[in-house]
């Protein structure tokens, strides 16, 4: 595998994550940073106020910004394993593959949990899921994953949230992929607990993944840990204490996201990320459907994050074969993850704009014009 320096042009990346990066992000990294040197602890102090900022929350309000080594499913998988006491149970909300994953964590970690299942393409059906609270009091916690990355659904946060509230359960979000590019309304849509990562829409590279919670209800998560490096508490406890991650840093990520921060501020924050990743996606299905593509999920269901297209039914249409080619031409696109259908992902997100999308859909045309794949 070839590498290129940063100087050079890579690939652009057309994924969920890790994504295309600014090249000043990927040049701060060129230094070295010390654990316990009070310049790094202060930019980690830092870069979980400014996490707050973006989601309209404050440690005055309440809330604390807790970073976790690792990816996202990491933080995930810190936020199910150190809340829900053993007596509790938890209710995972699941229309893809992020959901059927924290059902999987629940499995690992003996947490009682329950499937609430929806279609692929549908989002949960909420007096469903009001009665399945009402017959349920043992259910403690509710999880749901906002953009399911797995289609690129975008599930109702808010509406959801106010069912749980209304229900009195603890509820949990997995942001990944949205957060920082779709706005989210912490205090309305009653969120406990919100796990996000570095290398998705705030444009960082992989290292570590965050999460975001109300600290009354951490506190009272005292003692549920069932992981000592995952222990959500603990790692709180440890940057209160000394500012420091509980173990080895990533230094440089780190920096790469302080960086991140910096720009994703000067772009204009969520509204102008957002509006940006709303403008590739427009362009990416304009180009695509004037191709013949379908895409998979109806527009009203449909992110600006992603979007799963149908294979052609061209028997001529080879996914190994159209992906190599169009990584020749230096783009880099994503396998298809639903179980009922053949299909192909594209991601909005990252540092890609408008003129991407469309290099991308030329690209495209020109390699079903080279297979002679008709559509
Ligand atoms: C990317 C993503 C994750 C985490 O995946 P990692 O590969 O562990 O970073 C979790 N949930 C959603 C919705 C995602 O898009």
């Amino acid at each position: 595998m070839e590498l290129n320096l940063p100087s050079s042009k890579d690939k652009v990346l057309f994924t969920p994550g890790p994504l295309t990066t600014s090249l000043s992000v990927k040049q701060a990294m060129l230094r070295d940073a010390g654990s316990w040197h009070f310049e790094f602890n202060a930019l980690v102090l830092e870069i979980r106020e400014k996490l707050l900022r973006i989601a309209g929350l404050s440690r005055e309000k309440g809330y604390e910004a807790i970073l976790m080594q690792g990816t996202g499913t990491f933080g995930v998988e810190s936020v199910i394993g150190s809340i829900v006491p053993s007596d509790g149970k938890i209710l995972i909300l699941s229309n893809g593959a992020y959901g059927a994953r924290m059902l999987q964590m629940a499995g690992h970690l003996k947490i009682h949990s329950e499937a609430f299942h929806s279609a692929e393409d549908q989002t949960p059906d909420l007096d469903r899921l009001r009665q399945v609270l009402q017959a349920d009091s043992s259910i403690t916690h509710v999880a749901a994953v906002h953009c399911e990355t797995t289609t690129g659904i975008l599930n109702p946060v808010h509406e959801i949230g106010a069912v749980v509230r209304e229900a009195g359960r603890i509820y949990i979000v997995d942001a990944m992929s949205s957060f920082g590019a779709i706005p989210i309304d912490f205090e309305r849509a009653g969120i406990h607990y919100l796990i996000s990562s570095a290398n998705k829409c705030l444009e960082g590279v992989p290292g570590f993944s965050f999460v975001l919670c109300l600290r009354s209800a951490l506190m009272s998560s005292e003692g549920h840990a069932r992981s000592l490096s995952l222990d959500l508490l603990g790692q709180l406890r440890g940057f209160e204490k000394n500012k420091q991650f509980r173990y080895t840093p990533p230094t440089h990520s780190i920096l790469a996201f302080d960086q991140a921060l910096a720009e994703f501020f000067q772009e204009g924050g969520v509204e102008a990320r957002g509006a940006r990743y709303a403008a590739n996606h427009r362009v990416l299905l304009e180009g695509m459907f004037r191709l013949g593509f379908r895409s998979y999920l109806p527009p009203s269901v449909q992110s600006y994050i992603i979007t799963s297209f149908i294979f052609p039914t061209d028997e001529r249409f080879q996914f190994p074969e159209f992906y190599r080619r169009l990584s020749d031409r230096g783009y880099i696109i994503y396998p298809g993850k639903i179980s009922q259908a053949d299909t192909f992902r594209i991601g909005s997100i990252g540092r890609v704009f408008e003129s991407d999308m469309r290099d991308l859909t030329h690209a495209i045309a020109d390699v079903l014009h080279d297979m002679e794949i008709t559509l």
